[in-house]
């Protein structure tokens, strides 16, 4: 795992909230912790559940990420970290993060559920901010029916981790710590080391229908995408869409509905922004315009490794098909 990830250490866990949760506590964060809307329930879940306080900044509408220009407004004196989230298979500018972070002092855990794979100027994802927690849910590029990993360049952290995922049990008679029971099991184990054989051929056949996507893509109004961005591994993990109502003549809810109708089933991911979600809302007060444009734009279309080219070509057409209808 340490050699595919390009990281110093990596430990695993039963699943991915939990070793987020378990990074949260080793870090000994308090107060408030910077964070964004657009992620998926445990991100916002996992500070909650600790006692913290989110602090919600916007993404930038070009890459889906923590918006680099407005964190430090959010800091106070309360702030003891950022909690970023890598979205898509996108990584955030861990660059800027980390001078952020060294100016401040506030420490960095980075949300990599979606960047398995995926490195920066060569390096391993993982090795950027403090830790990183990597899901491996039977939904993501890799899995192990379900797991989590933590890496971390700093090899402190590894004696709290395995304490943390083990009762905090340190001896047949001795117990040191408050833990949990989150540790990863045999099965698990085993799974994710037959799906690591195939984990490169999965994402270069991703990597084919991303571009296949974007090919034909390209040519109908008011659908946008992201692209590949210079000197970055990417993992191809989703391919969401941003449809734009005025041009596209349709909203993102119509779309969907519409697709649904051809049997293409998409997803509104991430819909709702979790500061939305029945528990959140109206708790905290945010300014997150580019978030809510994209949680309400949003559609990430069929994407795993066994869809065919041909499929991709059929999709496209039929998104193309709803538009000249709408516009003829
Ligand atoms: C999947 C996911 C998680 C949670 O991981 P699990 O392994 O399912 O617990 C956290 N954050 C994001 C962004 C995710 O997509």
């Amino acid at each position: 795992m340490n050699i595919y990830l390009k990281v110093s250490n990596a430990t695993v866990f039963c699943n991915g909230h939990l070793a987020l949760e378990i990074a949260i506590k080793a870090l000994g964060l308090t107060g408030e912790v910077i964070t964004t809307p657009f992620t998926f329930a445990s991100t916002t879940h996992a500070l909650i559940n600790c006692g913290l306080t989110p602090v919600f900044c916007d993404i930038d509408i070009d890459t889906c990420t923590m918006s680099i220009s407005k964190i430090e407004n959010l800091i106070t004196k309360n702030t003891s970290a950022l909690l970023p989230v890598h979205v898509f298979g996108y990584p955030c500018n861990v660059y800027a993060i980390e001078k952020i972070a060294k100016k401040h002092g506030l420490s960095v855990i980075y949300d990599a559920a979606h960047v398995f794979g995926v490195e920066v100027d060569g390096k391993g994802i993982g090795t950027f901010g403090d830790v990183s927690m990597f899901s491996m849910h039977a939904t993501k590029v890799f899995h192990s029916i379900e797991g989590g990993i933590l890496t971390y360049e700093n090899e402190v952290f590894k004696k709290e981790f395995n304490l943390l995922r083990n009762f905090g049990i340190t001896g047949p008679e001795m117990v040191a710590i408050t833990g949990t029971n989150a540790k990863m099991n045999e099965f698990q184990a085993a799974m994710g080391l037959v799906n690591l054989h195939y984990v490169d051929e999965e994402i270069s056949k991703r990597q084919k229908i991303a571009y296949m996507y974007r090919k034909c893509l390209k040519t109908i109004h008011g659908i946008k995408f992201l692209e590949d961005m210079p000197n970055i591994r990417h993992n191809y993990a989703y391919f969401p869409i941003i449809i734009q109502e005025n041009d596209y003549g349709l909203t993102r809810d119509s779309l969907y509905e519409k697709l649904q109708s051809y049997n293409v089933f998409t997803r509104k991911y991430f819909y709702p922004l979790t500061v939305d979600f029945d528990c959140y809302k109206s708790k905290f007060q945010c300014n997150i315009p580019n978030s809510r444009y994209i949680a309400d734009r949003v559609l990430t279309l069929p994407m795993y490794g066994e869809l065919e080219l041909d499929s991709v070509e059929k999709i496209c057409q039929i998104i193309q098909d709803i538009y000249l209808n709408i516009v003829s």
